[in-house]
């Protein structure tokens, strides 16, 4: 039986997984499911593991890796896409770590859509209002999407099916990435151009050391009043800071967040009895103007079935020695 550990296990991921386990696998799988996050004081957990898998928030930092390559854990299964979180570099040599580099880019892409029209139509002040038979709508005028210019920040998988959902509302796209896309009629522009033309900017990029806080004091300086961001991707491509001041100074027209750049300690958790300790969230969180879910944009049934079965035959490679592209090298 090949043994494998599953941390940050939520009802929903044990669902899947236990599915594909099934019809797939014939449960060959042996899976033990954790509630607790993989850092680096519940890596002994995974004694008596072959394989070990994580998600977005856990923090596989080098004492982690140590631990998990101790307990001779020979493979990191990310079940997502990014991998920021993991010491790739640290890695190498000790545990092998593989992803699954795309579980469905309409999620994501379907959600910002969704969080750019309920921002701007103010759609989740109105569902408020409407619970307390106030039918007022003042305070709730939005304005067209089309003939508005997005940029949009990273034209990967995701990037690219919401640029196409944001040509069905017939909007104007600018694009920048490190790597454009030559073979594509996407209209690529340096990001300050971006920044200066954008009524709504839509972030879409890894996290990296060169894409941490790309939204900045500068960059927002540069932008047009009243703009508009939209972040699905990963909350520390914002200073956040930089962000609360520029939206008190009225310089930010709206920000529709899915991801925060310190949401490893909040999201996926009930923290409504909590004094909240994190005094730029409660701000934030307090504006009209500010959307905030918790990293829920990949959150669809079809995503879930992915992310489940990538990660298995990613596993399932991994016990028949076989090359994996989704490896991360
Ligand atoms: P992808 O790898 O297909 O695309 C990323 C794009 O960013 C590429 O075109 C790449 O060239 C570009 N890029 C790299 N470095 C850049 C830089 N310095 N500046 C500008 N562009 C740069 O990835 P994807 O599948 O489209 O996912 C994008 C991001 O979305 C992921 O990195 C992940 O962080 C995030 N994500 C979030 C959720 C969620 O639920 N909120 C789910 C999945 C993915």
């Amino acid at each position: 039986m090949n043994k494998i550990c599953m941390y940050d296990t939520k009802p929903y991921d044990k669902a899947f997984f236990d599915e594909i386990n099934k019809n797939v696998y014939n449960n060959k799988f042996d899976i033990t499911y954790y509630e607790s996050k993989l850092v680096k004081k519940s890596a002994v957990l995974a004694k008596d593991f072959d394989v070990a898998i994580a998600f977005v928030n856990d923090k596989i930092d080098k004492e982690t890796i140590d631990i998990l390559y101790s307990l001779n854990v020979g493979l990191l299964a990310m079940r997502c896409s990014g991998y920021n979180n993991v010491d790739i570099k640290y890695a190498k040599g000790k545990i092998k770590v593989v992803r699954v580099p795309a579980y469905s880019p309409y999620a994501v892409a379907e959600y910002t859509m969704g969080m750019l029209l309920t921002l701007n139509r103010k759609i989740h002040r109105a569902y408020n209002r409407v619970r307390e038979y106030n039918f007022s709508l003042n305070g709730l005028i939005g304005f067209d999407l089309k003939g508005k210019t997005i940029g949009i920040v990273g034209t990967g998988k995701i990037g690219k099916v919401f640029i196409n959902v944001c040509k069905g509302f017939e909007m104007n796209i600018l694009a920048y990435d490190a790597y454009p896309d030559t073979n594509s009629d996407i209209k690529y522009v340096e990001f300050d151009e971006l920044c200066k033309q954008s009524d709504i900017i839509s972030l879409h990029c890894p996290l990296t050391k060169g894409t941490k806080h790309i939204i900045n004091e500068n960059s927002i300086k540069s932008m047009k009043d009243g703009v508009i961001i939209l972040n699905t991707s990963r909350g520390a491509l914002i200073d956040s800071e930089a962000l609360l001041q520029a939206i008190k100074d009225k310089k930010i027209g709206g920000a529709a967040l899915d991801v925060y750049e310190e949401e490893s300690d909040l999201f996926y958790e009930d923290n409504s009895d909590t004094i909240i300790q994190d005094d730029i969230i409660a701000r934030l969180i307090s504006m009209p103007n500010v959307f905030l879910s918790s990293h829920q944009a990949f959150l669809t049934k079809e995503a879930l079935l992915n992310i489940a079965s990538t990660t298995l035959e990613n596993i399932e490679k991994y016990f028949k020695g076989e090359e994996n592209e989704n490896e991360i090298k």
